[in-house]
């Protein structure tokens, strides 16, 4: 509990704001089952595009997740592990180059100094070869696992051309809930948004009505994602979403312009718009302290 408290003091003093979201139903009367001091903390990254090429939008391509590695390893407190939601590379035609991509991407990040990163494709990694290329280097597209008292559930709605994540992957995530009680607390990783943000731009996952449905009878619910590389704080009912910034280059609000392109780079105020996020968990509250981080201090 003393280096959490170190840690917060040091987001404090480097002018990092943290914004905390409240998930579930607070007060609910089986939260005092709950074991005491379940408070960890995990960083979300987020679309690097390894690969990406374009000097107007970021000069820096090929040094911006080299940096945000050694962003995450100068924390104070390392965090209990490191959720990546995708989009790692840049899409590519060539399947060679995209190995390439994925490998280079791997030995970049093998350098975080944290026991378990967890991994996700995004379309740019996994669309064109059903997640073939991705498989073979980070195993399973979808998954769940556990961390002190939460059910962490990674969802695949990229592998699929259409922005669907099919029966077959709906079928096992309505097992895995059926196996909690309404009360656990679950947190969805998601490359797209589960929920229609605007699906003009991609921005929406074509079943993803079919996921909340599932979701909708658990109190405490809240969802991790990236593709949109900016943050945006959404509710569906009880259910909080949450989009993280990217590591290559910031998009535009949904909706804000005609096209979907990338932000332009500003000299004068580099690594503008990019960033990582720290999520601090109360498990006991089901409670999330949301930090967004520069990958660059200024
Ligand atoms: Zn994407």
């Amino acid at each position: 509990m003393e280096k959490m408290l170190d840690r917060r003091e040091f987001l404090k003093l480097a002018g990092l704001g943290g914004v905390v979201f409240l998930s579930g139903l607070a007060g609910c009367s089986s939260m005092a089952n709950r074991s005491e001091g379940d408070v960890f903390y995990f960083v979300q990254l987020s679309d690097s595009h390894w690969g990406f090429n374009g000097p107007k939008v970021n000069p820096d391509a090929g040094g911006t997740l080299q940096k945000a590695v050694a962003a995450v390893n100068s924390l104070t407190q390392p965090p209990d592990f490191i959720v990546f939601t995708g989009d790692l590379t840049h899409t590519t035609d060539d399947p060679l180059e995209r190995r390439k991509r994925l490998a280079e991407f791997r030995g970049i990040v093998s350098e975080l100094k944290v026991k378990s990163v967890h991994f996700m494709p995004g379309e740019h990694d996994a669309s064109l070869d059903h997640g073939e290329a991705y498989q073979e280097f980070f195993g399973k597209t979808y998954y769940t696992f556990d961390h002190k008292g939460v059910h962490f559930i990674v969802l695949d709605n990229v592998s699929d051309p259409t922005a669907s994540i099919g029966d077959v992957q709906l079928q096992w995530l309505a097992a895995d809930l059926n196996a909690l009680s309404n009360d656990a607390d679950i947190v969805v990783f998601a490359h797209r948004p589960l929920f229609d943000l605007y699906p003009q731009w991609d921005w929406a996952t074509r079943d993803g009505d079919k996921v909340l449905a599932l979701l909708m009878p658990y109190a405490n619910v809240t969802v991790f994602y990236g593709h949109i590389h900016q943050e945006n704080h959404h509710m569906t009912g009880h259910i909080a979403h949450h989009s993280a910034k990217s590591l290559i280059f910031p998009l535009p609000a949904p909706g804000s312009q005609p096209k979907r392109t990338p932000l332009p780079w500003d000299a004068t105020q580099p690594y503008k718009g990019l960033g990582y996020r720290d999520v601090e968990v109360d498990a006991q509250k089901a409670e999330y302290r949301i930090t967004e981080l520069p990958i660059v201090q200024g």
